[in-house]
């Protein structure tokens, strides 16, 4: 056992996860949970999630770790709402998809004497909710942690601990920098998809149903992702704005590009381009990140599909 109980606030994909999968390999003495909604709350009291709370302040009393599992743009009032009943020597940490906002937002409400690690988990499907979970969502995975320069070591010890209990792999990052990364390569090609079937959507208008009958796999990968929770996305692009914005910048000036070539008949800058892009893929399954097997289904406990 890692702690001797642990908090989850948020009861959706991540939370839920992170319960199975710590109740699997033993890792927490306690789970205790809440989630905003009473829907939520029945149905993870239903499916055995955690002891689930009807009051956050009983969810994180005597808790030694609280997880922050809500979308980005509600970690800074959560964190507001628990602050005064945290014990003194908890560490609190966050999973959220945005590292900068959200240690914005929640750092000014951390008490004295309580740990904050902000984190993400590079891990995810496009499903949410509390039945979404599944222990084995972070085997293998990376789970990002941006600690603030005055860390405590044994705490970051304990909370990496953990980590590797849950069978993710911790790297450290700066949190502008996790950020610009992440917009590279989760937040814009989330939007590129949402784009792509708003694009099709039109189209439907025109073609009937064709879109859906004929769509190949390469639309269906697109459909798959811009079927993820519209309220975290919203809050991934509000929060992670510049960033996004400067890597959509690129992006357009490159489709420019790609676009004048396919008009000029520039077949050798295609195929130029289309080779050095194989080779990032190729990269991807040699670094054990996703498999060669077709899954456009993403089917739970396979490879994840890229995460937020
Ligand atoms: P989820 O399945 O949609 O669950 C979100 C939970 O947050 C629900 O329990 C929901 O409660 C609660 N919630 C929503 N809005 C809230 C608000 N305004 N105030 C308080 N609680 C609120 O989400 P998730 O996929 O687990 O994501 C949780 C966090 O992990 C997000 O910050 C996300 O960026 C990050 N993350 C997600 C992924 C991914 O692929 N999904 C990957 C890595 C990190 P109700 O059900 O009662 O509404």
């Amino acid at each position: 056992m890692i702690y001797r109980k642990v908090a989850l606030i948020g009861l959706g994909l991540i939370a839920g996860s992170m319960a199975h999968a710590m109740r699997e390999a033993g890792l927490a003495g306690r789970i205790t949970g809440y989630a905003r909604s009473r829907e939520t709350r029945d149905v993870a009291r239903e499916i055995g999630l955690c002891e689930v709370c009807d009051s956050m302040a009983e969810a994180v009393s005597d808790a030694d770790l609280i997880v922050l599992a809500v979308p980005v743009g509600a970690m800074g009032p959560v964190m507001a709402e628990i602050a005064s009943h945290l014990a003194p020597g908890a560490t609190v940490t966050d999973v959220g998809s945005v590292k900068q906002s959200v240690i914005d937002a929640v750092a000014p409400h951390i008490p004295k004497g309580v740990h904050f690690i902000p984190g993400h988990p590079l891990a995810g499907t496009e499903h949410s909710g509390p039945r979404a979970g599944f222990a084995s969502l972070f085997r293998n995975r990376w789970w990002l942690l941006t600690p603030l320069p005055d860390t405590d070591p044994a705490a970051l010890d304990r909370l990496e601990r953990l980590i590797a209990g849950l069978g993710a792999k911790t790297d450290m990052m700066e949190a502008a920098h996790h950020d610009l990364v992440l917009a590279v390569t989760s937040h814009a090609p989330h939007l590129i998809a949402y784009t792509m079937v708003g694009v099709a959507d039109h189209l439907r208008r025109v073609s009937g149903e064709e879109v859906i009958q004929y769509s190949a796999a390469g639309f269906r990968d697109f459909t798959r992702i811009a079927a993820s929770d519209p309220t975290m996305w919203r809050d991934v692009f509000l929060h992670n704005k510049e960033a996004t914005l400067d890597i959509l910048g690129r992006f357009t000036e490159e489709l420019f590009v790609l676009q004048r070539a396919i008009r000029m008949g520039d077949g050798q800058h295609l195929h130029d381009y289309f080779t050095r892009t194989r080779a990032i893929r190729r990269g991807i399954i040699e670094a054990g990140q996703d498999t060669e097997a077709p899954d456009f289904g993403r089917i739970a406990g396979a490879a994840a599909p890229p995460p937020g």
